[in-house]
C-alpha cells in the first residue's frame, strides 16, 4: 500500500479519509527525514522518540519539538 499518494500513511488503508491520511503522511516524513544540529550544524540529526533527538555526529541527545527539531 505504500505506492499510493499518501507514502507512509498508506498502511492505514481505506480508512480514516483522505485528509487525515494526508495529514499523517506530512508529518511523519517530516519526522524520519534528517534534520539539521543545532551543535555542529550537520544533517545528521534523527528522532529518538517524541522530543528526543540524537546528532548522529556529534553524538549530542537534545529535545526539540515531537515531530521536527
Ligand atoms: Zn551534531
Amino acid at each position: 500500500m505504500a505506492t499510493k499518494k499518501v507514502g507512509t500513511a498508506g498502511r492505514f488503508g481505506a480508512r480514516y479519509g483522505k485528509k487525515h491520511r494526508a495529514k499523517i503522511a506530512e508529518v511523519e516524513k517530516k519526522q524520519r527525514s534528517k534534520h539539521k544540529c543545532p551543535y555542529c550544524s550537520k544533517f545528521k540529526v534523527k528522532r529518538v522518540s517524541a522530543g528526543i533527538w540524537q546528532c548522529k555526529s556529534c553524538k549530542s541527545k537534545f529535545t526539540g519539538k515531537a515531530y521536527e527539531v
